[in-house]
């Protein structure tokens, strides 16, 4: 049995959490207040992931406006988010972006696509 300690993100109260671990298998999660807590201990330990969020350069904005916040569409896994920052580090786009624009498809060969967040016209 393997004992691993973690803080769990799911809200501001960050509670402890305690999960054992029996080779590969989740044997019990403790010191969770909440079934988000468990669920959370149960993915962070076997397949962790992330929402990636970053900045993307545009051009020809009216608004003189440099970069457009983006986001990943759903979370990828823990080991892809420095494959992903690599993928739209170079990334130019134009002018007028909208939320919700796909700015990136397929990023890091995860699936997920790269969105806008907000608009810039
Ligand atoms: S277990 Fe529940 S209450 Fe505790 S930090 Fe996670 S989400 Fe918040």
């Amino acid at each position: 049995m393997k004992l691993q300690n973690l803080t769990c993100i799911g809200c501001p109260l960050g509670c402890p959490l305690q999960v054992t671990m029996d080779d590969a298998a989740v044997v019990k999660v403790e010191g969770h207040t909440c079934p988000r807590g468990d669920a959370y201990a149960r993915k962070e330990v076997i397949n962790p992931t992330r929402i990636v969020t970053s900045t993307v350069r545009v051009k020809g904005s009216k608004n003189y406006i440099g970069t457009v916040s983006v986001k990943t569409t759903s979370d990828i896994p823990k080991n892809k988010i420095f494959d992903c920052i690599k993928d739209i580090k170079n990334l130019t786009v134009s002018a007028p972006i909208r939320i919700g624009d796909v700015i990136k498809t397929n990023v890091a060969e995860t699936g997920v696509n790269i969105v806008a967040t907000k608009n810039v016209l």
